[in-house]
């Protein structure tokens, strides 16, 4: 027994290494050229998605939409002829000039969108350099020990490109630090950002009540258990890099503090908990402790199911669950099964 116990975790160590994709598989998902064209085609109605820089069948469509209303052969692909028709939004080029406070365009639109990819919120992505942008510029610049200018030139954007983000852990490409597994399969219903006059420091999932939620990623589960403040029964697993992702308004939790995890481990299932009109998963990503667009760093899809094993790794009985807002008698029912 002890034997196959360890062959079986042995196993799930090889496949532990899967739970969190590296910054290549991410770069090719998303790009800063795609996000630019979302942020021209949006400007210009022909495109109404997140600016998410994946090139999906909703940016296809609008490209294509757009290349024939103005007589272009409609391929879908921002080549030289469409970017000219975008007039000021598609140019000028990325590191063609440096960029500022004031400065508009397609290069600024990239920026912006490989700022938030790195962690540093520029606020909405829409090609003007603003306030936000400035001040998310000046701490990307502090953190990467460049001069803090608030300027993009060749330096700033050659570590946007290229550099890793937040300090260690090595980024072979233009993509962020790291990507996350969907943690349900369902649809975002409601978009990080600034809703109804208040910041949404998430994205929704509409997914049916009970349905299994999935780690996004390898990590540790670092909270797990009721907050009063609106999140309902929320797990929160810390992953490298400083970066955290919530589950929040759960209906049960399936995991406890302490427990590794990897993408796809069940960690609870979707409810209404908290302060949540119907049954959906809020979702965040936290990075250096600050709540971030988790779409730029989520993959298309789920992560396999068979990663779920791990709980077979889990010990009888209940574990305690922590946290400054948990309620014991509460707690002890959501973790027992
Ligand atoms: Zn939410």
């Amino acid at each position: 027994m002890p034997s196959f116990r360890s062959a079986a975790r042995a196993g799930i160590v090889a496949v532990l290494v899967l739970g969190l994709v590296p910054a290549a598989a991410h770069a090719s998902s998303s790009s800063a050229k795609t996000a630019a064209l979302q942020v021209a085609l949006k400007a210009l109605h022909y495109y109404s998605g997140t600016i998410d820089g994946i090139r999906g069948p909703e940016t296809i469509r609008g490209t294509k939409r757009f290349q024939h209303a103005h007589h272009l052969t409609a391929d879908g692909i921002a080549g030289s002829q469409t970017r000219k028709a975008l007039g000021v939004r598609g140019r000028p080029s990325l590191g063609s000039r440096s960029v500022r406070v004031g400065e508009r365009g397609w290069d600024v639109a990239a920026i912006q969108f490989l700022l938030k990819k790195h962690g540093f919120s520029p606020g909405t992505i829409d090609g003007g350099f603003g306030p936000n942008t400035d001040a998310a510029a000046r701490r990307f610049q502090g953190v990467h020990g460049l001069t803090v200018d608030g300027i993009v030139g060749p330096a700033t954007l050659g570590a946007l490109q290229h550099g890793s983000s937040g300090g260690g852990g090595g980024s072979s490409g233009g993509g962020g630090p790291i990507s996350f597994y969907r943690p349900v399969n369902a649809p975002i219903t409601s978009p990080f950002g600034m809703r109804w006059g208040r910041m949404h420091t998430g994205v929704d999932f509409g997914a049916p009540y009970g349905t299994r939620i999935g780690a996004a990623g390898r990590g540790t589960v670092v909270f797990a258990g009721w907050n009063s403040g609106g999140y309902g029964y929320l797990v929160i697993i810390q992953h490298r890099l400083d970066y955290q992702t919530w589950y929040a308004h759960m209906s049960r939790i399936a995991t406890s503090v302490g427990r590794s995890v990897v993408g796809g481990t069940t960690i609870g299932y979707v409810g209404a908990t908290g302060h949540a009109t119907g049954p959906h998963l809020h979702f965040e990503v936290r990075h250096h402790g600050v709540p971030i667009d988790p779409v730029p760093y989520l993959l298309p899809t789920t992560a396999p199911r068979r990663l779920a094993p791990t709980l077979a790794d889990e010990p009888d009985g209940c574990a305690p669950l922590s946290g400054p807002e948990s309620d014991p008698r509460t707690a002890r029912l959501v973790s027992c099964k």
